[in-house]
């Protein structure tokens, strides 16, 4: 081993180090920032170590390369807006799938123009992560397209559909077999990467609605394998070792958000939920409820907070379209100010990526022990005089509990109705992302404040402070 090849090495073992800590450390709100701090350094170092690899062939490509990509990924990471973050994860997710098959293509190029024909202890490892790699970026595209609203964000379904997704699986494990067992050519090797492509669009086209962010991070999952593999391919350590993060944590966070949608992984991808209710279905939501709407205004609410023991808000999706996030603290103190218990109750999904009220709530100071997990705070519900629900509609939705045919029977939701009163802050009488009623809207506690969440939780805190 030459010096320079002890210093890479070493290099890489600090970056792999520094990836596992980030990782640790972004497993608490409290330690987030020092987290994606500690993983950006370490992705430096890598990406600086590599530029002193003896293996690199042209500086003139990788320096294009560089400057298109990184302006790209500052302005975009710098203008997105916190609503838009699944679909740019889901774009940058397919940058990487595509990355590691692009790279895996390059290099059985290389080797098929070599003095020997590759075999297939060399081709496995290329032939993988070229397949993985095609589905994640092909399945991440659709997945942006779909919640862009570039395409409908429902499930599209068709009469044997599964069998048409069957009959693209065999083909390419039959090319890929073919392909290995010596038959080594270009054509073969373009129709495994087309079939992964096809298998990529076709898989993600059949789910929709609210499984969106659980297919994200299995997409995401498959990138951290394809890089893994495309390690094996190239003798990269460091690809092998960040690669299996991604692939490990992109696992687990699917389970988990799987398991908080009550919901096992074949049934999201395989399910079609959140296609279009079926005759009945908003019917049956609907009996559910009561009827009537009851509105009110914001002196009237203001007055039941002010006088209230505790208040339990429950902040969804519509907290973070209005950016009401600074005026929901300044309502908590106020409320705290006159003796008021307020909590804060988050659902794992509410929003549109997992953490995203903690985000929110953390980026306007409002303190970590007012926070409580779905599961800590749903006892809760009974004791408090209000819950206040702020632009949240699916994860506070009744329906899952009791309406059978309901997309979304089964998931479990806040249980913000078995508050003594219930105030709903929202413009309208909208649907939220999985497109059905909600009959807490008509229950008979229930009181709708509409209008935009900011505009109407600045008048709350202003009316509480003077009440
Ligand atoms: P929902 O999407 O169910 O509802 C949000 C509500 O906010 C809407 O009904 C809307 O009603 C209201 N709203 C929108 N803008 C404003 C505004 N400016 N002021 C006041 N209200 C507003 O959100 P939830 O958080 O309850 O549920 C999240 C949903 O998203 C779940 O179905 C989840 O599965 C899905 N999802 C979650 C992801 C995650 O990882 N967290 C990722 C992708 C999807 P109106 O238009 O009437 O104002």
């Amino acid at each position: 081993m030459t010096a320079t090849q002890t210093i890479l090495a070493f290099a890489y073992l600090v970056t792999a180090v520094l990836f596992i800590l980030g990782l640790k450390f972004l497993s608490s709100p409290r330690s987030a920032r020092t987290g994606n701090i500690l993983a950006m350094i370490g992705m430096v170092i890598a990406v600086v170590a590599t530029c002193f690899d003896a293996s690199i062939i042209s500086w003139t490509d990788i320096i294009i390369g560089a400057l298109i990509g990184a302006p790209i990924g500052f302005v975009s990471a710098r203008l997105v807006k916190m609503t838009a973050m699944p679909q740019m994860v889901a774009l940058f997710n397919g940058a990487g799938g595509g990355a590691a098959a692009l790279v895996s293509t390059g290099e059985f190029l290389r080797l098929f123009e070599g003095s020997a024909l590759p075999t297939w202890d060399q081709l496995l490892p290329i032939v993988l992560s070229s397949i993985i790699g095609s589905v994640s970026f092909a399945g991440s595209i659709v997945a942006f397209a779909k919640l862009q609203e570039l395409m409908t964000g429902r499930p599209i379904t068709y009469a044997g559909q599964q069998i048409v997704n069957a009959i693209v699986l065999l083909a390419l494990l039959g090319l890929s077999g073919w392909l290995l067992a010596g038959n080594v050519s270009v054509p073969v090797f373009a129709g495994i990467v087309g079939a992964a492509l096809l298998l990529g669009v076709l898989g993600v086209l059949p789910i929709g609605g609210a499984d969106m962010p659980v297919v994200i991070s299995l997409l995401n999952s498959f990138t951290g394998v394809a890089v893994a593999v495309t390690g094996f391919a190239l003798n990269s350590t460091v690809l092998i070792i960040s690669g299996t993060l991604v692939g490990a944590s992109g696992t687990l966070l699917t389970m988990l958000m799987a398991t908080a949608m009550n919901r096992s992984l074949a049934n999201v991808l395989f399910g079609a939920f959140g296609a279009a209710p079926k005759a009945g279905e908003a019917t049956a939501a609907a009996a559910a409820g009561g009827g009537a709407v009851r509105s009110a205004s914001a002196e009237d609410v203001a007055t039941m907070l002010a006088y209230s023991r505790s208040v339990i808000i429950a902040p969804g999706y519509g907290m973070a379209v209005a950016q009401a996030q600074h005026a929901v603290r300044e309502l908590a103190a106020n409320l705290e100010k006159r003796g008021v218990d307020v909590k804060f109750a988050i659902h794992p999904v509410a929003g549109r990526m997992p953490g995203h009220m903690n985000v929110l709530l953390a980026e306007a100071n409002v303190p970590y022990d007012q926070l409580h997990e779905m599961d800590e705070i749903n006892p809760q519900f009974e004791a408090a005089d209000v819950a206040l629900v702020i632009g949240a509609n699916d994860v506070t939705n009744p329906a899952a509990r009791n309406v059978q045919n309901s997309p979304i029977y089964g998931m479990p939701i806040l249980d913000v109705d078995k508050a003594k009163n219930v105030v709903v802050l929202k413009r309208s009488m909208a649907t939220g992302f999985a497109g059905i009623d909600n009959p807490l809207f008509e229950n008979p506690k229930t009181m709708m404040l509409f209008g935009d969440a900011k505009d109407s939780v600045q008048k709350l805190a202003a009316d509480v402070a003077a009440a």
